[in-house]
């Protein structure tokens, strides 16, 4: 009787489960087909054992929450398993007796692994409960449902085997009942799976299998010569649509996205489970009455034009998730898509106007770029002049900007005293196109690379030096041929060799912000941090989000020269956060963050408490001292005049 019972609860349940992947199998393959993504598939494999099953990932990023979810996952595939052999024990019984010293024990461990890695989730959530969970996805309807069924299966499991002797098996009906009964309750839970954000114990494995292969650095190509990024559900990726079934919400993308954290309407985890919401319409309900994919804009319904433009390419997001989601791809898709629906918002336009005509992000005359040579006490080599080794790719905002200019003059000197054979383009000089390719016109970006290409080919430029971890990006990973080193690198080696002598002292607390543009895109933690430790005199500390967990300065993306949206801004969140480190010296390896972030120092009132200091300067200082231009450390740089 038990058994008749029990197979039709299991085909039905295995019914619903089946039912519910259909479905997901049809949303995704409303998408398209994206980059290659089954090539070396060993080493995809290994990632799914290291991040989906051992989830190192998750540790990493979060130690008791990656052992927490390794004890619950394990506790649910023992479970399994020991369905598995139950349901097989009701046709051949002798299995049962066999295998009843291995179900007892392994349940037992498996609830006590399903209890402990609950109690550490729910102290985490409710007791700790990190900043991540303060922002509630109105349609998380099973976020406590879940908890609670899994506690109550685990309890009820645990009580139940000690209840129960294997000798009451011969004499009695009961021991198989009250199995029955907990087995009930597990087939319940297969078939919510699909249903629930517990998808993602199946879904997650796959989207680790099929994570990009291509550097950080670089962006999705475009996927055909029409292609338009994304502006329905259809232009999405089969991949995007996946990992919108394989996000958890477990929140860590929002909780270090600078854009949310501004209180702007950006929020990656949101966006995903947007995402996955368009099922509803698309999939669910008869063939006849489905919403066709077409009929949906992306635009407010996944995320608003607000939310889309606020994205400041930092990285973190896809950084942060524990299952490769690329929430900040799919936002670069959307921009894609909305430029070339000639939708793009009034300053977003103008930032590519000023860079088609002048080739620079504000605007300034193209006659300009190179007047800072001014300010330099000899000759800076041209190109089209010199015999050279290194192009020296100066920079929109070193060559434009106030604040920066007397970087650029000291690297002029810099390279010069080390013996770098070093030339610039100067007028001749454009924009490398990192940013208009994060924002999203690929058609300016081709034209950029393609007129920097050209005038490298003229003078032979084979090594290029970037200042700018911007230019360094793009010239590295998007453009080819070309052997790129970022400044830091030469001076780094400068000062390894002798040529370069750091001889005063800087008796000064150094903190470091991480540009992303050198960290989590280039991995580059280490070069400007070694430079710093060179420098006698200097304390290093490190502000709570530092390397890979940097907060981003706000700039990227095109909101260097925004109104950035929100009631606080990212520059001045960092601004607070390195002040509470209580350093006196804010240091920085990008113009950009020099900008952002000086200003965000000035906008919280804290330029008497620290100051905003390029690395290079630092060099400076400890080179040269007050030898040749007084001392920088008294904060008497010119500040910038160009909007931030
Ligand atoms: S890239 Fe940065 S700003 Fe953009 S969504 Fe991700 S975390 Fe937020
Ligand atoms: S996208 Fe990744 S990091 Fe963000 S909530 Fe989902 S699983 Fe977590």
């Amino acid at each position: 009787m038990f058994e008749i019972i029990y197979f039709i609860m299991l085909l039905i349940s295995l019914g619903v489960f089946s039912y519910g992947i259909w479905q997901k199998w049809k949303f995704i393959n409303i998408g398209m087909h994206g980059e290659q993504r089954t090539r070396n598939p060993w080493r995809r494999l290994w990632f799914v054992v290291r991040d989906g099953l051992i989830l190192v990932r998750l540790y990493l990023r979060e130690s008791k929450m990656g052992i927490s979810h390794f004890l619950f996952l394990w506790g649910v595939v023992v479970i399994l398993l020991n369905i598995l052999i139950f349901t097989i024990s009701f046709v051949f019984r002798d299995l049962f007796r066999i295998a009843y010293p291995f179900l007892k024990l392994s349940m037992t461990a498996a609830g006590v692994m399903i209890i402990i890695g609950l109690t550490i989730a729910v102290i985490n959530r409710y007791l700790i409960k990190p900043s991540r969970f303060a922002r509630k996805y109105e349609f998380a309807w099973d976020d406590n449902p879940v908890l609670i069924i899994f506690i109550l299966a685990a309890i009820f499991g645990i009580i139940l085997k000690e209840f129960v002797r294997f000798s009451d098996f011969n004499t009695t009906s009961l021991p198989y009942l009250l199995w029955f009964l907990h087995t009930i309750f597990i087939l319940v839970f297969i078939a919510l799976i699909p249903y629930t954000k517990l998808l993602h114990i199946f879904v997650a494995p796959i989207n680790i299998f099929t994570k990009s292969e291509r550097e950080p650095g670089v962006m999705r190509e475009p996927l055909s010569e029409e292609y338009v990024g994304a502006i329905t559900p259809a232009d999405l990726t089969r991949r995007d649509l996946l990992a919108s079934l394989a996000c958890m919400r477990c929140g860590r993308c929002q909780d270090f996205c600078p854009a949310t954290n501004s209180g702007t309407t950006l929020n990656p985890m949101f966006l995903m489970q947007n995402i996955r919401r368009l099922e509803k319409s698309l999939v669910k309900g008869s063939e006849n009455s489905e919403t066709k994919p077409e009929d949906i804009l992306l635009l407010d319904t996944v995320m608003d034009m607000e939310g889309v433009w606020a994205c400041t390419t930092c990285r973190v997001c896809m950084e942060m998730c524990p299952v490769y989601v690329e929430q900040m791809e799919i936002l670069g898709e959307m921009r894609r898509g909305i430029i070339e629906s000639a939708e793009a918002p009034p300053d977003i336009r103008d930032f590519l106007t000023n860079i088609q005509k002048q080739k620079n992000p504000w605007g300034e005359a193209k006659f300009k770029r190179d007047q800072w040579k001014k300010g330099v006490e000899f000759d800076v080599p041209l190109t089209k002049e010199a015999e050279f080794e290194w192009l020296w790719f100066v920079g929109c905002a070193h060559s434009f900007d106030n604040r920066n200019k007397p970087i650029t003059q000291k690297i002029a000197k810099l390279l010069a005293d080390i013996g770098v054979n070093y030339a610039i383009l100067g007028r001749e000089e454009g924009c490398c196109g990192n940013d208009v390719r994060r924002v999203g016109e690929e058609g300016l970006f081709q034209m950029l690379r393609e007129e920097n290409i050209q005038a490298f080919e003229k003078y032979g430029v084979e090594k290029i030096i970037a200042t700018s971890p911007h230019c360094y990006n793009t010239f590295k990973n998007e453009y080819e041929g070309f052997d790129v080193k970022f400044i830091l690198e030469i001076i780094l080696d400068a000062i390894k060799s002798g040529k370069l002598k750091l001889k005063n002292p800087i008796n000064k607390r150094v903190t470091f912000h991480d540009p992303c543009y050198l960290g989590r895109y280039n991995g580059m933690y280490d070069l400007p941090r070694e430079i710093l430790k060179s420098i006698p005199g200097i304390e290093l500390v490190e502000m709570p989000r530092n390397r890979e967990k940097s907060f981003c300065c706000g700039a990227g993306g095109g909101n260097l020269v925004r109104e950035y949206p929100g009631e606080d801004r990212p520059n001045n969140i960092r601004a607070r956060e390195a002040a509470s480190t209580n350093a006196e010296i804010l240091a920085v390896a990008c113009p950009f963050c020099m900008i952002m972030l000086e200003d965000g120092v000035k906008t919280e009132k804290l330029d008497e408490k620290i100051q905003v200091l390029d690395v290079i300067e630092l060099v400076w200082e400890s080179a040269y001292g007050n030898q040749l231009d007084g001392n920088q450390l008294d904060g008497d740089q010119p500040s910038s005049d160009q909007p931030a």
